[in-house]
């Protein structure tokens, strides 16, 4: 089975880990940068980016995360992306840059705006649910990025290689195609090594 990293530093992981294992992986919560060995890949979960950079800065752990999303399949949830990403706005934020994509927080408006939708995606299968909350907006994706679910003519669910990021919350609903797929490109990025 896979072992699939689920950061646990604040925010939403306790659900991802549990959809994680609805599918068969087993999750590992990683609270420390020497955490990260011997996972196959890693989901970054929604919470408060700006909170998680505040860990993240501690013990080193920024630089070697970093490193880490460089060359490891990695899925970033909503403060997830926000981490990811080369540019953030809405303000400008540090990032781990590997993401080629800009993000404004919380561009959707205030905690009372967010919301579920059902939206047609190009995962097989029923429209797609999902749950935004407090959400960032994807605002340019690079030419390398494949755009797998829209909003209102906005990517919400975006593909580049090894990594996979929605700015709405897949481990919140019943659906879990899109942990699937993630699980499917830490299988594919294995069977390449
Ligand atoms: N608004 C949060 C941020 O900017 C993200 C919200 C979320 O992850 N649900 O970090």
């Amino acid at each position: 089975a896979l072992t699939v990293g689920v950061l646990a530093l604040q925010g939403a992981y306790d659900a991802h880990a549990s959809t994680l294992r609805k599918l068969g992986a087993t999750p590992k919560l990683i609270r420390l940068p020497s955490d990260l060995g011997g996972i196959d890949g890693l989901i970054m979960p929604g919470g408060e980016s700006t909170t998680m950079l505040k860990f993240l800065e501690q013990h080193g752990f920024f630089e070697v995360l970093k490193d880490f999303v460089h060359s490891t399949p990695t899925f970033g949830t909503c403060a997830g992306v926000i981490l990811l990403a080369k540019d953030v706005t809405n303000p400008t934020q540090k990032s781990l840059g590997a993401l080629d994509v800009t993000v404004e927080r919380n561009s959707y408006g205030r905690q009372i705006d967010s919301t579920i939708l059902h939206a047609a995606s190009k995962l097989p299968g029923d429209p797609l649910e999902m749950v935004f909350i407090r959400a960032p907006r994807i605002t340019r994706t690079g030419k390398e990025v494949e755009t797998l679910a829209n909003r209102e003519e906005h990517p919400v669910l975006v593909r580049e290689g090894h990594l996979l990021a929605a700015t709405f919350h897949p481990e919140l609903g019943h659906d879990t195609r899109v942990h699937q797929l993630f699980l499917d490109i830490i299988a594919q990025h294995k069977a390449n090594r």
